[in-house]
């Protein structure tokens, strides 16, 4: 089911969408299925979890982490991962710039914004994010890019709700590229829409989606 799923969902989304195959939780058989339909680009939420996974997995996979990343677990991915979705304060940022400099790697990061109505999600608003990256703190860091924003909606049936906070999400992006990457070809991704609601994210300008159910079933966490 796995190559049908992909085939049908990469058959809807235009070509300038890129497609992350959120694969938490799911067995590398599940993630090899994806790969032999032509899957590159994988999202973890795990450090650990993606680590192990990287290791046995082909090394032309593209790792994106898109969970809250704990400081003490930045080492794990740092070596390999090719894109981090989930900055949410100066403080990781900078933990990732420090582990990705005894690296020697400039590591390509998103800022996440907080756009739902739920108080359980994480994410900067753009106070937050203008203060950051106008930080002398910012200017230092060398070892990581930013190259777009991040977002997750509220866990709603509300499409008009769902529109609103993409939309929300767009126009952050484009406030941050005139006020701070105007005239950097880098700053480019909005990464926004899940299983539920990608049609909307892309319908508000999405270049990255996030799709995991509906290309590998429900998850069961308590396995
Ligand atoms: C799990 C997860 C997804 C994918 O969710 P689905 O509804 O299964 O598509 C996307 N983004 C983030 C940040 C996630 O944690």
């Amino acid at each position: 089911m796995i190559k049908e799923n992909l085939r049908q969902i990469q058959s809807t989304i235009p070509n300038h969408v890129t497609l992350v195959a959120v694969s938490k939780t799911k067995p590398v058989s599940d993630l090899q299925e994806a790969y032999d339909e032509g899957q590159r680009i994988f999202g973890e939420n795990h450090a650990l979890e993606m680590r192990d996974k990287h290791e046995v997995l082909p090394n032309d996979i593209q790792w994106h982490f898109i969970g809250h990343l704990q400081t003490n677990k930045i080492k794990y991915i740092i070596p390999f991962v090719s894109l981090i979705h989930s900055i949410d304060s100066e403080n990781l940022l900078e933990a990732v710039n420090k582990e990705a400099k005894k690296h020697d790697r400039v590591v390509d990061c998103l800022l996440q914004f907080h756009i739902a109505n739920e108080e359980t999600k994480f994410g900067l608003n753009l106070e937050e994010a203008e203060a950051l990256l106008n930080s002398e703190a910012f200017m230092q860091m060398e070892n990581v890019r930013i190259c777009g924003v991040m977002g997750m909606a509220t866990f709603t049936d509300d499409e008009t709700e769902i529109h609103k906070e993409f939309h929300q999400l767009k126009t952050i992006f484009d406030a941050l590229k005139q006020n701070h990457f105007a005239g950097q070809p880098q700053f480019k991704e909005i990464s926004m829409g899940m299983s539920d609601d990608y049609p909307i994210a892309i319908e508000e300008g999405a270049t990255l989606v996030r799709v995991g159910s509906k290309i590998f079933g429900a998850r069961n966490y308590n396995v």
